[in-house]
């Protein structure tokens, strides 16, 4: 009778594992093989344009080339598009027509940052200062004092667009912005953590020896100025057309005795875009045509031509429905998408602001999430059961681990991703995407087993039937 009971327990109630219960030895070395890849793609992409140019090259060696209006669509055919630099599309051309519809990823590859202002450089207290500007959410006071790393271009006059990366190889300098000492912090510590460190204090310290033998002013500025020039050749008028940002200088690491995390700026969310574009390199012909989407602006609203609101993705795909005659439209309202980013995993230090049956934690798999937005689902493209219903579906044949989630708890706050903006677009979409702890902070974690399995998942879902 005992038994029947626990039979019947195990028939009726849905009980979620720990992912470390379920996986053999094959899994945990594909996993840590696969870490290993994702690792080295964060390191060298810290910026959307990274990621733009380090997927293309990864992509260039698994056959795909730059797609071009009239070119051929074939199955088998592997396209990329790269908008501007700063998105970037990839194909894979199924055996079935667009028409029929497509199986689609869209992630972001641009994570919150300190921007440059347009006019960044001054001196002050004799030492040079970078003014920036925030981009995306962020909480204001992790930022100082942590060593960072500038990457961009700056765009010249002449038509040249000039690459800087300064702080990531281990010989360059890096830079850091200062906070006050706790000795005199009296006034500070009595703000909020809001108001402890204003946007404007958010100025980067970037050097400090004047120039040699000059009575002029603003010696230490036209000091680094004349350093930009020997190393760069810009002037000062040039920051008017560059994006730079500053970036947390610190290397993506195994963490924790057991390493089963890892440890990196901007997980948020090049860990789904690796995990959507990652299956493509490896892809047989599949059925139905696989389209990978790395989009920029998520954080600030997925707004401008390189964000998912813009009709880059129209015009890409209508011009691949052209080659086969096929309608866009007809192809998106029979398509699929998994919008693949983050989401919040379970904090044992701050339980208060999640409702733990139904919170992501870390070490359960990927984390579908019906819907996302705030209070009453505000901004939620919310997907349909049945869609729900037929993803679970194809992870479960694949065994793949998965738990269902929402971001926190009711009226506690809450968060947008890209799903609603292809949902808006006629698409089915459903969001999902790995757990992460700290997320938004200069140093993120994740789970070595969540990343893996939203790669397999993924994986699983462009061959999707
Ligand atoms: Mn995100
Ligand atoms: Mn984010």
């Amino acid at each position: 009778m005992a038994e029947n009971k626990e039979e019947l327990r195990k028939a009726l109630l849905y009980q979620p594992k720990n992912g470390y219960d379920s996986i053999g030895q094959p899994d945990r070395e594909a996993m840590e093989s696969y870490s290993r890849d994702y690792k080295c793609f964060l390191d060298a992409a810290k910026t959307e344009r990274e990621a733009v140019e380090e997927t293309i090259a990864l992509a260039k060696k698994a056959g795909f080339v730059a797609w071009e209006a009239g070119m051929t669509a074939k199955p088998g055919d592997r396209y990329y598009y790269n908008n501007r630099g700063k998105a970037i599309l990839f194909v894979t051309v199924g055996k079935q027509p667009f028409e029929m519809g497509t199986r689609i990823t869209a992630a972001h590859i641009d994570s919150p940052r300190l921007d440059l202002k347009p006019n960044p450089l001054y001196e002050d207290g004799e030492l040079a200062l970078f003014k920036t500007h925030y981009y995306g959410g962020i909480k204001k006071y992790q930022w100082p004092t942590v060593p960072l790393a500038l990457h961009g271009v700056v765009a010249k006059k002449d038509g040249s667009v000039v690459p800087i990366v300064i702080g990531e190889d281990a010989e360059d300098p890096v830079f850091c912005i200062s906070d006050l000492l706790v000795h005199l912090s009296g006034d500070q510590m009595r703000k909020t953590l809001a108001d402890g460190i204003p946007g404007e204090n958010l100025n980067v310290i970037v050097g400090s020896v004047p120039l040699a033998e000059d009575e002029g002013s603003d010696r230490i500025k036209v000091g680094v100025l004349q350093l930009l020039y020997q190393q760069y050749g810009i002037t000062e008028e040039d920051f008017l057309s560059a994006e730079l940002c500053l970036v947390p200088a610190m290397k993506a690491r195994d963490v924790g005795l057991d390493r089963s995390l890892i440890g990196a700026y901007g997980h948020d969310d090049r860990v789904c875009a690796y995990a959507a574009f990652a299956p493509l390199l490896k892809q047989e012909i599949p059925e139905y045509s696989s389209v990978c989407i790395l989009a920029d602006k998520e954080e600030i609203g997925s707004e401008g031509v390189s964000g998912m609101q813009s009709h880059a993705f129209e015009t890409f795909m209508e011009e691949l429905c052209q080659a086969q005659s096929g309608s866009w439209r007809r192809c998106f309202a029979n398509s699929i998408c998994m919008s693949a980013d983050v989401t919040n995993g379970f904090d044992p230090t701050y339980p208060e602001v999640s409702d733990k049956r139904n919170n992501a934690r870390m070490n359960y798999g990927l984390a579908l999430c019906k819907y996302t937005g705030a209070r009453g689902k505000a901004g939620a493209s919310d997907a349909s059961a049945e869609l729900v219903a037929g993803v679970r579906r194809i992870l479960d044949d694949k065994k793949i681990l998965w738990q269902m989630a929402e971001l926190g708890k009711v009226d506690q706050g809450g968060g947008g991703t890209v799903a609603v903006y292809m949902a808006n677009r006629n698409i089915d979409t459903l969001d999902a995407g790995v757990p992460v702890l700290s997320m938004h902070a200069p140093y993120e974690l994740v789970s070595k087993l969540d990343c893996y399995m939203t790669y397999r998942a993924m994986e699983a879902f462009y061959q999707a039937e």
